[in-house]
């Protein structure tokens, strides 16, 4: 059993589709996703209904829920405040009330799913630290947690003597540790690194591997500013921030 784990798709058809494809490559046999489907990019619509499709576990985002809800925006970031009202118009709501029908965290084959903390998932807390990281630690029941939210793929682990955190290729799962594993953005990663990004969890050989993928950021740069979107969210895609 081999998961495919999708994180902070952000519209972004052309990210999803590569990583899609990929997943194929690494003979994944099943999917979760982590949120934040839509919001920012310009096809909200095709990536819902390619999530959709997957019948996979799915956890709401913070975008999904703005998106998907009448939320007052006042006080937002205007460039993420444009992208949501944008969406809002895009999707059915038919689409709106399956987003705001998503949980926040769930159980899946024993581990966990979240899109941003554990200890107050429906807050939108950001884990950057190990303090952040702790709190989180302290609501995990399960071995694994996967999280996304901040588009940077940071893991944590907690073991006898402590917690360290930081970038990782592969992660090899330990008996008597917890890990809490961010696995980056497919369609918006912000570590400077352009690429899409997502995780497989193999659960045979107990292995996390991060993977980046090249895709036609030309293209989805392109859409963005023919929907109208703020061109900052075309632009700095290629500069992965
Ligand atoms: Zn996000």
């Amino acid at each position: 059993m081999k998961f495919a784990i999708l994180s902070d798709i952000h519209s972004n058809l052309e990210a999803l589709q590569v990583v899609l494809a990929d997943t194929k490559a690494q003979q994944c046999t099943h999917y979760v996703c982590l949120g934040d489907i839509v919001g920012y990019g310009p096809n909200p619509l095709e990536c819902l209904e390619t999530v959709r499709a997957l019948n996979c576990p799915t956890v709401i985002g913070n975008h999904d829920e703005y998106c998907a809800s009448e939320i007052d925006l006042t006080g937002f970031n205007p460039m993420a405040a444009d992208a949501i009202k944008w969406t809002r118009k895009q999707l059915s709501d038919e689409q709106r009330t399956w987003l705001r029908n998503l949980k926040y965290v769930r159980p899946v084959e024993g581990f966990t799913i979240v899109h941003s903390t554990l200890d107050l998932p429906e807050k939108w807390a950001y884990v950057f630290d190990k303090l952040a990281a702790a709190s989180s630690f302290n609501y995990q029941h399960t071995p694994v947690c996967f999280n996304g939210h901040t588009h940077v793929p940071i893991g944590f682990v907690r073991g006898p003597t402590g917690i360290q955190g930081g970038l990782y290729t592969r992660i090899k799962i330990e008996v008597g540790r917890k890990y809490f594993i961010n696995v980056g953005s497919i369609g918006q990663p912000r570590d400077r690194n352009p690429k899409a990004a997502y995780c497989t969890y193999d659960l045979i050989n107990n292995l996390i591997e991060i993977h980046r993928l090249d895709y036609d950021i030309a293209t989805t740069q392109k859409k963005i500013r023919a929907a109208g979107l703020p061109p900052t969210l075309a632009d700095r895609l290629e500069h992965g921030r």
